[in-house]
């Protein structure tokens, strides 16, 4: 036998058995940045790596070492794209969009990133995106907030809001210049990460990990105590506008997300279900990213989630979205109701789309199909014997719980499927 060929490590199937759950992940998400009126768009999954060393810049994770990068066969080096702003902020570029006026858009596909394969942690994984092009109040930071709020709530999850301002461009790198003394001033007590990005993005190593520079981080001077005039009123808007909504929040002065572009306004939600993957969502504004990209000067703000992450808190709760549709299962005996029951599932399906019929294919006797049908986990069983064919009828049998079986008359079986499911 041939040696057996495996998946990448970190790369996932999704198996037929859990599908139903992603797509009806799909389906709320979708839902809801629909009626928020938000327009779906895609972008190809393989990019210039330019479009992502320039939009999340070089000293980041992301960049110095998650990405999947190559050279093609005519020494453009291409990558697979890490994260979805780079990639829809080029588009808005390249087709003139934000001319257009305001632009709400939404993204949902597979990122790459070449990092250590653990739980919630995948090398392919997937992210639903939003993006808002052209509003600098942050009335939309606060409807991109709400609308994460609400999703949880319809997906039954609970997770706790972080928000961090890292002001303006302009406070911003008059804070940087106080961390890089601090830390500077403090070099004996940083980690090598920390230490190369001293120079070239102190911001960075107030989220790093390790534990043993957690003081000297909860010490080190806060950007929110560094605020110009306008950003301080930006975030005290954006506070208002939470609290309007009764959307609770924590300020945590080290939230300054993992990519280069924020400024204003980050976000992270996390849920206490999933460990240390617990970050199922992050945000922020990326005002300057447009124009860094070559764009006109145009003000933006997103959001991506983490799909993996929260199917994985999902997955183990019996709430409205784990629910499978009807499911009946139809067992036909003889030829002429085999060709019968194909006939009947589909004018079924097409006045009751939202149901499930699997048509047996065993071509067995009554017994052996009923076994199939037991086995299926449908809830009823449409059986089509010669008998009934004869009589223009049907029988149909509960398969779960209790009830008898009941002859219906083939012309008002749709009626009696929509009063039973
Ligand atoms: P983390 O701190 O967990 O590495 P991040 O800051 O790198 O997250 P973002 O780039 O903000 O993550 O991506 C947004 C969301 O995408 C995350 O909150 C998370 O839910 C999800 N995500 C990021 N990286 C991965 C991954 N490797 N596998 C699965 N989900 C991921
Ligand atoms: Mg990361």
């Amino acid at each position: 036998m041939s040696k057996k060929i495996q998946a990448i490590r970190g790369m996932n199937d999704l198996l037929p058995s859990e599908s139903s759950l992603w797509s009806a992940l799909d389906e709320t998400i979708n839902n809801l940045m629909v009626s928020y009126g938000y327009k779906y768009c895609s972008t190809p999954i393989v990019e210039s790596t330019e479009t992502f060393s320039r939009a999340i810049g070089e000293v980041t994770d992301i960049v110095e070492k998650e990405m999947y990068t190559w050279k093609d066969t005519s020494g453009d080096s291409l990558t697979l794209r890490p994260e979805g702003t780079a990639g829809v902020v080029r588009m808005m570029i390249e087709h003139n969009l934000p001319r257009e006026g305001i632009q709400k858009v939404f993204y949902n596909g597979s990122m790459f990133r070449h990092e250590r394969p653990q739980k919630g942690r995948y090398r392919q994984f997937h992210q639903v995106g939003a993006e808002v092009f052209g509003v600098s109040d942050a009335k939309i930071d606060a409807e991109l907030i709400s609308i994460t709020d609400s999703l949880w709530k319809l997906l039954g999850i609970n997770a706790s809001l972080e928000i961090n301002t890292l002001g303006s461009s302009e406070s911003r790198s008059a804070y940087r210049e106080l961390l890089h003394d601090f830390f500077s001033e403090n070099k004996d007590q940083l980690d090598e990460d920390s230490l190369r990005r001293l120079d070239t993005n102190p911001l960075r190593i107030l989220d790093s990990k390790n534990k043993k520079m957690e003081s000297l981080i909860s010490n080190a001077p806060k950007m929110i105590d560094h605020l110009d005039d306008e950003s301080k009123i930006h975030f005290s808007m954006l506070r208002n506008y939470l609290d309007s909504l009764e959307i609770p929040f924590t300020v945590n002065p080290k939230l300054v997300r993992g990519l280069d572009y924020y400024n204003q306004t980050v976000f992270e939600w996390i849920s206490n279900d999933l460990g240390s993957q617990g970050t199922i969502c992050g945000g922020g504004r990326y005002d300057g990213l447009v124009e860094k990209m070559g764009g006109n000067p145009t003000p933006a703000i997103g959001f991506a989630m983490g799909i993996e992450r929260i199917a994985l808190i999902v997955k183990d709760q019996s709430n409205q979205i784990n629910k499978t549709k009807p499911h009946l299962y139809f067992v036909a005996l003889g030829e002429k109701s085999q060709i019968e029951s194909i006939k009947l599932s589909k004018k079924i399906l097409s006045a009751l789309p939202n149901i499930i019929i699997t048509n047996d294919m065993s071509m067995g006797g009554l017994k052996n199909q009923m076994k199939k049908a037991d086995k299926s986990n449908a809830d009823f069983a449409l059986i089509l014997g010669e008998e009934e064919l004869l009589n223009n009828q049907l029988s149909i049998k509960p398969l779960k719980g209790q009830g008898a079986q009941q002859l219906i008359k083939l012309e008002g079986i749709i009626h009696h499927l929509e009063e039973i499911l």
